[in-house]
């Protein structure tokens, strides 16, 4: 997915980036990835609603590779 990289106001305080509860680590960070989710397996929707582990983006970010 090709992401869109938003004008950055120079000096400005840097926000913690948006997380979703299924999430394990802000996106980004490194040794992480996104995966789709377990809970909706990546539809983001559970039993007709807004899944409550990805809120809707059919997507967590959890860590990939090491042991
Ligand atoms: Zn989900």
């Amino acid at each position: 997915m090709k992401s869109n990289r938003s004008f950055v106001v120079a000096g400005s305080t840097k926000l913690p980036p948006e997380m979703a509860p299924g999430d394990e680590a802000p996106a980004g960070t490194p040794g992480t990835g996104e995966n789709v989710c377990r809970m909706c397996g990546g539809t983001g929707r559970v039993d007709g609603h807004t899944c409550p582990d990805c809120e809707g983006s059919g997507k967590v970010v959890e860590g990939v590779g090491g042991a």
